[in-house]
């Protein structure tokens, strides 16, 4: 079938004429079609059997264009294919903690999986301060296994390549190049900031040093290729109930620094405490929850170090390096040395990344609903004061910063 942008009316149609959903949604039931999207690239649909609920599934399909701007911002549909082969490889590595993928069609851009229908988008419940007691674990899993599978420490030199090829990516990729590291730290007309916070925003395009820091961050995001990534895994990409976390949404999966979706996840949790100045004015329920906040940071990069040192001591498979190359007097140390110091380049890169993460959240196209949701400017100005101080003191210190108690006591600090 020609490409085509489906509609709630075309949808039907179109989904009974694929084989492979035969046994999802039987031809002989009825369908209710919801068009759900809330992001600026895609259509997603949910399709309902009337008769039997567990017939249902969600459609994703790519637009030729950014849909916030209209048709004249024209963008590749090649990006449903890096989604549909990233989940696939999320669902082999890190089984059960991405949607399963029931069909895909590269022609009409679309990509069919289960309906999480009992799961909800995260960043609206850490503004009503839920706290999900297996969320640290399950993301911290998440990022271990998908990082270690995806890199030269278990794959051999061949396949790294080859899945380097397979994720090219290049569209988005240099979206995300212009938009997260580039044009928030310059003059650029789609940057947005609180006019409140004019004075910090301008202190910090014109900061030498932090300038030289998020170039060579930009550096490292074209250049590194480490594992295969995410690349938009903030808390709006997190489907989540007090059960289970799913990650959705990897369409700007490549390979690239391992330490940038963990910087992802914690930098959201950091704009989610930041957002509680505002939401949360009770002092005792603000620190309530901006505890757990943090604890869970703490936690996921814990986990996340630990799970992924030990994936690589069981699985001693990739060309980086082969296991007989360590074997000699004295050799099991200096591997172990190396795993560590391993980890503490993802720590730094990931410290960075979240800093300049942040900062583009606060001075570049596009804030976080946890914060923009915050009607009263001089309230939000509270909150957005603080993740600018934050963002820039990570940025700054990533050398200095050497722990996660580290990191997270510039957030006490300027708190
Ligand atoms: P975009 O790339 O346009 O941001 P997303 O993949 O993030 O698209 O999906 C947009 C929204 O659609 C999500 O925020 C979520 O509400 C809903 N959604 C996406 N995938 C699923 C799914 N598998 N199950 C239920 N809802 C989903
Ligand atoms: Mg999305
Ligand atoms: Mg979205
Ligand atoms: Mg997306």
């Amino acid at each position: 079938m020609a490409y085509q942008p489906l509609t709630p009316e075309t949808l039907l149609d179109y989904l009974k004429g694929r084989p492979a959903l035969a046994e999802i949604l039987p031809p002989d039931e009825s369908y209710d079609v919801q068009e759900v999207g809330d992001g600026n690239l895609n259509l997603v649909f949910v399709v309902q059997s009337r008769e039997n609920p567990a017939h249902t599934l969600v459609v994703k399909q790519a637009l030729p264009y950014l849909r916030v701007v209209g048709e004249d911002w024209p963008l590749t549909r090649d990006r449903v294919i890096y989604e549909t082969e990233a989940l696939m490889l999320h669902n082999k590595y890190a089984p059960g903690l991405a949607p399963r993928v029931y069909d895909h069609d590269y022609e009409m851009s679309t990509l069919m999986m289960v309906n999480l229908n009992r799961h909800e988008i995260m960043r609206k419940p850490l503004v009503r301060r839920v706290k999900f007691p297996n969320f640290a674990e399950q993301i911290a899993t998440f990022l271990a296994n998908t990082l270690f599978y995806t890199s030269d420490l278990y794959l051999k030199g061949e396949e790294k390549k080859a899945l380097v090829e397979r994720f090219m990516n290049p569209h988005l990729r240099k979206l995300q190049e212009d938009f997260v590291y580039t044009n928030p730290f310059k003059e650029s007309p789609e940057n947005n900031w609180n006019p409140l916070l004019d004075d910090l925003v301008q202190e910090v395009r014109r900061d030498g040093d932090l300038k030289e820091r998020v170039a060579w961050l930009k550096e490292g995001y074209m250049n590194h290729a480490q594992s295969l990534i995410h690349a938009d895994l903030h808390t709006g990409s997190i489907m989540i109930n007090q059960q289970e976390t799913r990650v959705i949404d990897p369409e700007f999966a490549f390979v690239g620094p391992a330490g940038y979706d963990v910087a992802a996840v914690l930098q959201n949790l950091m704009l989610s405490y930041a957002s509680h100045f505002a939401h949360t004015p009770d002092p005792a329920a603000r620190a309530d929850y901006q505890t757990w906040l943090m604890e869970t940071m703490k936690q996921i990069w814990e986990r996340f170090a630990e799970k992924f040192e030990n994936l690589w001591i069981e699985h001693p498979e990739g060309d980086l390096m082969p296991a007989d190359y360590w074997a000699y007097p004295g050799g099991e140390a200096d591997f172990a040395r190396f795993r560590k110091d391993y980890l503490a380049t993802v720590f730094r890169d990931m410290v960075g990344i979240a800093g300049t993460k942040a900062l583009r959240r606060m001075m570049g196209i596009v804030s976080v609903w946890d914060i923009s949701s915050i009607e009263d400017p001089e309230k939000r100005a509270v909150a957005e004061r603080f993740a600018i101080q934050v963002g820039r003191r990570w940025i700054k210190e990533m050398d200095t910063i050497k722990n996660v108690d580290q990191f997270l006591d510039v957030m006490r600090e300027e708190a």
